[in-house]
């Protein structure tokens, strides 16, 4: 039984009103572009509070799927069978052979969910229940109906057509893309950050990126793979616009300027500002990092602290009490993982001190930033000025 129909499930908590417009609008524009990747030619039906996904053409179940479950919003993913009225005695010829067809062992318990979106359907959603339930016991001897909590759930939903799903394919939940502003992403070639955008996305947030760049001590090669990670990203978030600034002479200057043991917290203080920056000119309202209390010395308490205290948005670390391994399994799950273990450091080495402070204190750190007034405000405008803009889609 080939499927024409996907029924997509969504949230509806909080959505109410002209907010339920905006979250379906959304929905139905990240669903096509999901399915812009399939092969195949679909077409998304808004209708009366449902969201359907028909195949016009040919097309790969498993594939289609896979895309579906990558759109943020989406609670579940139903394959259905879509009927014309023809009768009661139609419906249930249908309703038998779909179970027929889905259930290869009819030995199991079910339900039947009968629901009428049309009211002037000769039967009630109770009589629908039992006459259904009745024929397919008839035909199957082997079922068992168990109200309670049956292994089997079919739904029958009785609109302008009748539709038939029993298999709720589970969605990537969250809020679709575009229902909930902009954010700046800081993305580097690891595990972390990665993650870090595709939770905020999840939450119905575009997503920006910014990649510090530092040619020649972080390669060609680096930089590829920051693009991959944020293609990657963009399957669940849409288009990402992403800005490579070359940091070089900035973390030379801070290098030659300032106590090495503070180097990381002070480029990490840059990192914001220039990501505060293109954050305002595109209109985003925070900024987003993959940092987690603890995890290295520049996201202690205090380092934290001290990065922070640059920035006049939000920044949001949806990852700050997680542990690695937790982090791990949703690069995993995400298909990041590979990328980000790629050996090319998104971080020169030399750049890195034997002993940073773990613990630095914002006045130390602004004295030593104090060093870097003669150049420093220039070196940012070129940074800026010079940084590269890279469309991943
Ligand atoms: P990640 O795995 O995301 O690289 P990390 O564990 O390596 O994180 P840090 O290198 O301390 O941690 O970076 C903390 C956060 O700062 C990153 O999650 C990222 O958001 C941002 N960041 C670090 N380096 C860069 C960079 N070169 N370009 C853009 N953002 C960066
Ligand atoms: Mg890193």
């Amino acid at each position: 039984m080939e499927f024409k129909t996907f029924l997509i499930k969504y949230g509806e908590i909080g959505i109410k009103g002209k907010n339920r417009y905006l979250f379906e609008e959304a929905l139905v524009k990240q669903i096509r572009h999901a399915l812009k990747a399939v092969e195949g030619e679909f077409e998304v039906q808004r209708e009366q509070g449902r969201i359907y996904v028909h195949c016009l053409s040919h097309y790969d179940f498993e594939e289609t799927v896979e895309a579906l479950k990558r759109v943020f919003g989406i609670v579940g993913i139903c394959p259905v069978v879509v009927t014309e009225d023809h009768g009661f005695e139609a419906l249930a010829d249908t309703v038998v052979s779909y179970v027929d067809a889905q259930y290869s062992q009819k030995d199991f318990t079910f339900k039947v969910d009968s629901r009428r979106a049309r009211k002037n359907y000769p039967k009630t959603s109770m009589e629908l229940n039992c006459d259904l339930g009745e024929k397919l016991l008839d035909a199957y001897p082997g079922l068992r109906v168990d109200v309670h909590k049956p292994q089997v759930m079919l739904s029958v939903e009785i609109r302008e057509k009748i539709y038939i799903y029993s298999r709720i394919i589970p969605g990537a939940g969250g809020m679709p893309v575009g229902t909930n502003g902009k954010a700046m992403l800081l993305l580097s070639g690891g595990i972390d950050s990665p993650v870090a955008g595709y939770m905020i996305a999840k939450r119905g947030v575009k997503i920006d990126a910014v990649y510090f760049h530092a040619p020649p001590y972080t390669s060609e090669r680096a930089k590829q793979k920051v693009v991959d990670l944020a293609r990657i990203v963009s399957r669940y978030s849409g288009p990402i616009a992403l800005h490579v600034v070359n940091f070089t002479d900035i973390q030379l200057y801070i290098y030659d300027k300032c106590p090495h043991d503070e180097l990381t917290i002070i480029m990490r203080r840059y990192m914001m500002r220039i990501a505060e920056h293109f954050a305002k000119e595109t209109g985003c309202l925070g900024l987003i990092t993959g940092e987690s209390i603890g995890q290295v010395a520049s996201q202690t308490m205090q380092s934290l602290a001290a990065t922070n205290e640059v920035c006049t948005m939000p920044v949001y670390r949806p990852l700050i009490g997680f542990d690695k391994q937790e982090i791990v399994d949703v690069s995993l799950k995400i298909d990041a993982y590979e990328t980000s273990i790629q050996p090319f450091e998104d971080c020169c080495t030399i750049f890195v001190a034997k002993h940073p402070v773990t613990k630095p204190n914002i006045n130390v750190i602004r004295r030593s930033e104090t060093k870097l007034e003669e150049k420093i405000d220039d070196m940012v405008k070129t940074a800026v000025d010079t940084a590269e803009m890279i469309w991943v889609e």
